[in-house]
């Protein structure tokens, strides 16, 4: 019975598909991931698509598209605007190619839209469990996924790599890149080129060790993989293509306990092909413990670097540490954009990189050697320069706070994120978003690394009554700087600004309609998206959005007709950033412009729901408590002091607040882990855990008044 009714089904099954429209004929032609070696170098020719992360390999995220233009850009209008399942952070930079939109969300999910229309075509589900949810520093995002051979590839959470077949969505192959027992993630776009896919991770603040690894396109057999730092010396060789580099030069920068905590060092965002020299260049994150104390003496190679390695075999090319000894969360890791530039009369390939350190590097990609350093935001304070002769920084006196705390412009929040930058080759100017900010760091009087959390070995901000730690003689302390961003146009040649618009934003996307796209926030998860003259800076066009904007924009042609397209959601390190109004959670969304556009987009998403005030009360002691462990454990998703934006959720709005056995069940016994919400019960005791709520409760009362 049960078998006649299964065919029965099919046979139901088959009948509708039957029976449902045909499909149109341009549909089942349609091709799907069709990008090959020759198609990625030929991509500048090619502006109706967007074929790899940065727009071509040179990653300048330049469009020859001008259909949208300043005489123009006042016509346009949402054209298409597609809704995610996810409330969490969207920084990805979709591929678009042959009318195809691939982009990926929070938790690593991929979907296919129609480019067009932004109908659906597919979606991937990686499943990432939600125990991975606290593994990446700054949300669950991802930042994008690579097309190549009729496969998408994908890095999710958990630290897979996966390759979907582009027309079907259905998994091909994947292959586990990290050990799954530590706190590794990847967030980053994988990369591809000559039959390869390229992949690193991130995980730098709880103590991991970072490596870029190379994956055969086709099998995901792995080819080669590059540790970033050295390992462990009892442990002998890792086998890998970084063997001989890390043993001959890294290792001797070394000098201390770095082996049992594992240096950091990871590539968890840029990586960029270079087509004329055949270089992989690896950008790598900040050192681990962050306090250099607690770590090891010595430059730290390849902490805070750009790497060359051979595509083909991982070798070691060349290296340039941008930060020395890093002590200040100073991850080198954003975008890198290649190009061609006329520097003291002769011509120069070159790497160009605003690195979170505060200084524009200008890189001979060929050699890595430096051809110029500049500081872009004024205030720098943890160098005075970097000294042409040597290319090394002069790290200022305490800048590594070892003497006492210091206070360092810029701070751990940098100058410049992973928000991805662009280069018009127009008007020869470098588009990014610039902050001004400083961090008081303060060391810790001991270190005590413990397995899973985020332990720098320094205080974040809080005073916890260290002055009586202070030595008898301290250094300098530097001086804080108010925080400012703004959208920063810069001159690679001369080292220094053409302009800047005062307005905070997300990564840019230049075009040769002499326009430059940004997204930005308003009220922390609302936003707006804005276009500015590439030469001078003027906003001309500006769009109110539902969703902040961070991610990088793309521009694309169907039917002749030109698209910009957004991924907006707030999140990332956002999270942390609450605003004066906190809003309710809602989804994030792709949203496509183009001129004269007739879609509507959602409204603003209302007020959060009031805060919830338990009946108990509880004395300060216990609150005492409960905001220390709140600050350790919580605080890096829910908002540090509770300023928190809703992303994750505001505690205080919580209806477990109120209900103690419901909050015992969430935050020790992990009830909502699907969601990423892990159990706790690791670091607090009941006791502990209620007093979270004690603290959340004293706040919660607060912000009722
Ligand atoms: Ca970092």
């Amino acid at each position: 019975m049960k078998q006649i009714w299964h065919r029965a089904w099919r046979i139901a099954a088959v009948l509708i598909l039957c029976a449902a429209p045909s499909a149109p004929a341009e549909e089942a032609a349609r091709t799907f991931g069709a990008i090959d070696d020759q198609r990625l170098l030929d991509a500048e020719r090619e502006p109706q698509s967007w074929l790899t992360h940065g727009g071509t390999y040179l990653e300048q995220r330049y469009s020859k598209l001008d259909q949208i233009n300043v005489d123009t850009v006042s016509r346009l209008k949402p054209a298409w605007h597609f809704e995610l399942d996810t409330t969490r952070g969207q920084e990805a930079t979709p591929i678009v190619v042959d009318g195809v939109m691939y982009t990926t969300s929070a938790w690593s999910k991929v979907y296919a839209l129609d480019a067009k229309t932004g109908r659906q075509l597919w979606r991937y589900d990686p499943q990432v469990p939600g125990e991975a949810g606290p593994k990446p520093c700054c949300d669950v995002v991802n930042r994008g996924a690579a097309v190549y051979r009729g496969r998408v590839y994908v890095g999710t959470i958990d630290g897979r790599l996966i390759a979907l077949d582009a027309r079907t969505g259905k998994v091909a192959w994947s292959v586990l890149t990290v050990d799954p027992k530590r706190m590794h993630s990847i967030t980053g776009a994988p990369r591809v080129a000559r039959g390869k896919v390229f992949i690193g991770n991130g995980g730098g603040e709880f103590g991991g060790r970072g490596y870029v690894s190379a994956y055969d396109a086709a099998t995901g057999k792995l080819a080669w993989r590059f540790y970033t730092v050295p390992g462990d010396p009892a442990k002998g060789p890792d086998h890998a293509a970084s063997d001989d580099v890390l043993a001959n030069t890294a290792r001797k920068t070394w000098s201390g306990k770095w082996a049992e905590y594992t240096g950091g060092g990871h590539p968890w965002n840029a990586l960029v092909f270079d087509p004329q020299l055949g270089h992989l260049y690896v950008a790598t994150g900040n050192g681990f413990p962050m306090n250099p104390h607690y770590r090891a003496s010595g430059d730290n190679l390849f902490l805070a670097s750009i790497v060359a390695l051979d595509a083909d075999t991982g070798k070691y090319v060349w290296h340039y540490q941008e930060t020395p000894g890093e002590a200040w969360d100073y991850d080198a890791v954003q975008d890198m954009t290649l190009t061609e530039l006329t520097l003291g009369g002769e011509q120069r390939s070159v790497l160009m990189h605003a690195s979170k350190n505060g200084y524009f590097y200008v890189l001979d990609r060929r050699t890595g050697k430096l051809l110029s350093a500049s500081p872009f935001v004024p205030g720098v304070s943890w160098a005075t320069r970097i000294d042409p002769a040597t290319a090394r920084p002069q790290v200022s006196e305490n800048a590594r706070y070892e003497n006492g705390p210091f206070t360092s412009s810029p701070g751990e929040g940098g100058a410049h994120g992973w928000q991805p930058q662009s280069f018009s080759p127009k008007t020869g100017l470098v588009y990014f978003p610039a902050s001004e900010n400083s961090t008081l760091y303060l060391p810790t009087p001991t270190y005590e690394y413990v397995e899973g959390l985020d332990n720098p070995g320094i205080f974040h901000g809080a005073t916890h009554g260290a002055a009586a730690q202070m030595p008898a003689r301290p250094g300098p302390a530097g001086k804080a700087v108010p925080y400012k961003s703004y959208l920063l146009a810069w001159n690679p040649v001369m080292g220094k600004p053409a302009w800047r618009a005062d307005v905070a934003g997300g990564g840019t996307l230049v075009t040769a309609g002499n326009l430059v796209f940004q997204g930005r926030s308003r009220e922390t998860v609302m936003g707006e998206v804005a276009a500015f003259r590439a030469d001078d800076g003027k906003e001309v066009w500006s769009y109110r959005t539902p969703n902040a904007v961070m991610a990088g924009p793309v521009t694309y042609e169907i039917d002749h007709e030109q698209y910009v397209a957004f991924m907006a959601g707030a999140g990332g390190a956002g999270i942390i950033a609450g605003g004066a109004t906190v809003r309710a959670r809602q989804v994030g969304r792709v949203l496509a412009f183009k001129l004269d556009g007739t879609d509507t987009l959602p409204g603003d998403p209302p007020l959060a729901p009031p805060v919830v005030l338990p009946r108990e009360t509880w004395n300060a002691a216990v609150v005492e408590e409960g905001k220390a462990h709140y600050a350790r454990l919580c605080g890096r998703c829910h908002g540090l002091n509770m300023r928190s934006s809703n992303i994750v959720p505001d505690l205080r709005r919580s209806a477990a607040l109120a209900d103690k056995a419901a909050w015992k069940s969430i935050v020790l016994d992990g009830a909502l882990r699907s969601q990423g919400m892990v159990s706790w019960s690791r670091y607090l005791t009941p006791e502990a855990a209620e007093s979270v709520r004690a603290y959340v409760a004293d706040e919660a009362r607060k912000a009722a008044h």
